[in-house]
């Protein structure tokens, strides 16, 4: 084994090389271009979100694009009252996790949606974001 080849060792510094893996670059242009495309390990097939080198599930350094069908539900929410930054002025609105149908969660904001109308399960949508100019965009659902 050589230096890079992505196993620890003491007083060396972990590097993976990978191949196929997505930049989170590429993940969120696909956001901005209202596509969910996530990386799968070509080993186990497991998906991974937010891109990363190392397979969580097997450690295998290989993997392929694997754009998602945008649907999901609600697993978890909360409503923020106090917004950072450029989000000062739109609070109250809701954020959820959702789990996507291939199996991933993803974190979003909920729009089109009334506050007390948000639960755990209810089937949401990916939606392009509302500011594409955003950096990074939001990721954003909708009820479907
Ligand atoms: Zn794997």
């Amino acid at each position: 084994m050589s230096a890079g080849d992505g196993v620890a060792r003491a007083g060396a510094p972990v590097r993976a090389t990978a191949a196929g893996a997505l930049t989170l670059a590429a993940f969120f242009d696909g956001v901005r271009a209202g596509r969910l495309v996530v990386q799968r390990c070509l080993t186990c097939r497991a998906l991974a979100v937010p891109p990363k080198a190392v397979c969580q599930e097997c450690e295998a350094l290989t993997w392929e694009p694997a754009p998602l069908d945008g649907e999901g539900e609600v697993t978890s929410f909360t409503v923020i009252h106090v917004a950072p930054g450029r989000l000062v002025g739109e609070a109250p609105y809701p954020i959820a996790v959702v789990r996507m149908t291939e199996g991933v969660s993803l974190l979003g904001r909920m729009v089109d949606t009334a506050l007390d109308a948000i639960r755990v399960g209810l089937p949401v949508r990916f939606a392009p974001p509302t500011d594409p100019t955003a950096d990074p965009p939001v990721i954003t659902f909708r009820p479907r």
